[in-house]
């Protein structure tokens, strides 16, 4: 039996969207070749690019509005240098809520000034700052929709004069909102879209090109763009992956059928953690708190061992919590069901008897 998968990430995907998958590596679409033994050039890949491109715009309702959609490589991570390269002169702004924050920021560094207009590394990224001010001579503002490893999300985003851009990594389609007050959005692929291999870049067209500087062409979103996504040979296994997902999504009933669902499984969660007195959420602030990844603690260390193996037992995986913050997260994507969450439920609340 399929174990719950609580993975932070990679994460879990739809059990269809993996058949489907494996029969594309054997026979893609009928044509006796394997998806990742053809050409990317060839016509049958051509097409699940340019798919891939599209549902994103319609699924983030963006179409028509100056956006492109982009697969690279190199991870959210190179995301972090690539937005600073293409859009700072001078100075930008950073909020900083945590571990993939202060990564982009030490990236941005190399390219100019940062200013950080807030952050919540006083308590140990345990919150999301709130009231600060974006000054109005930056180049852009940039902050992390979902802190993956803390269990924080942002609920509220700033209205912001400048370019606004967003690493959305971990929340990727998973809640409604109005993605066009966003100009440039990066995830990587692995938490909540696909496989590890790609990373999704949406970004409006006319932010690009104001910079002096000159940029290597992998770096250049304008080459990419020019290029179709295909300047280089792209991580078809993953973009195809993505694209089954992006299509599971839709038929599911999009976005706001998928935020029902989030809801429903944090809910849960959060719920039992308050109510078991064994257990003590990471997050205080209940609006702070991950519908994505929900941290949470022992209060009493010396029930971990009998924890830990009721959670094997009952065929849960990735419970642990990042070294970061130690005690557990339930990382709770997309593609898990509201049956894993009742199970995990269950085995805390089993542990509370036992004890
Ligand atoms: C995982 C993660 C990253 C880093 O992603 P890579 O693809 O491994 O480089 C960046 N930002 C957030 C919010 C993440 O969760």
């Amino acid at each position: 039996m399929k174990k719950h998968n609580f993975s932070a990430g990679p994460c879990i995907l739809p059990q269809s969207v993996l058949k489907k998958a494996s029969e594309a590596v054997i026979n893609f679409n009928g044509i006796d070749l394997s998806l990742i033994e053809i050409s990317h050039r060839s016509k049958d890949f051509v097409d699940v690019m340019e798919r891939a491109r599209s549902l994103v715009l319609e699924i983030m309702q963006l179409e028509n509005k100056g956006y492109q959609v982009l697969f690279l490589q190199g991870g959210a991570s190179l995301e972090f240098l690539m937005v600073a390269y293409n859009l700072m002169n001078t100075k930008a702004a950073y909020l900083n809520t945590g571990t993939w924050s202060s990564k982009a920021i030490k990236e941005a560094k190399l390219f100019g000034e940062v200013v950080e207009v807030a952050s919540s590394k006083d308590l140990n990224f345990s919150y999301i700052p709130k009231n600060y001010t974006i000054p109005s001579d930056v180049d852009y503002f940039h902050c992390t929709s979902n802190n993956t490893i803390f269990g924080t999300q942002m609920n509220q985003f700033p209205s912001v004069d400048c370019v606004n851009v967003c690493d959305m990594s971990s929340d990727i389609f998973s809640r409604r909102m109005d993605f066009s007050q966003f100009d440039l959005i990066y995830a990587g692929a692995q938490k909540n879209m696909g496989p590890a291999g790609t990373t999704l870049v949406v970004v409006k067209e006319e932010i690009l090109g104001k910079v002096n500087r000159p940029i290597p062409a992998m770096l250049d979103y304008k080459v990419h763009i020019s290029k179709d996504s295909m300047y280089n040979t792209p991580s078809v296994f993953a973009v195809y992956v993505s694209m089954l997902t992006l299509e599971w999504l839709i038929s599911i009933g999009g976005i706001a059928a998928i935020e029902d669902v989030n809801e429903k499984k944090a809910e849960l969660i959060y719920t039992e953690i308050d109510r078991n007195p064994l257990f003590t959420g990471f997050v205080k602030n209940k609006e702070d708190r991950s519908k994505m990844n929900a941290t949470f603690n022992l209060i009493d260390e010396k029930h971990a061992p009998a924890f830990n193996t009721l959670w094997t037992e009952a065929g849960i995986n990735g419970l642990k919590g990042h070294r970061s913050v130690g005690g557990y997260r339930a990382s709770m994507y997309n593609a898990l069901p509201v049956e894993s969450v009742e199970v995990l439920v269950q085995v805390m609340q089993e542990l509370e008897r036992n004890s």
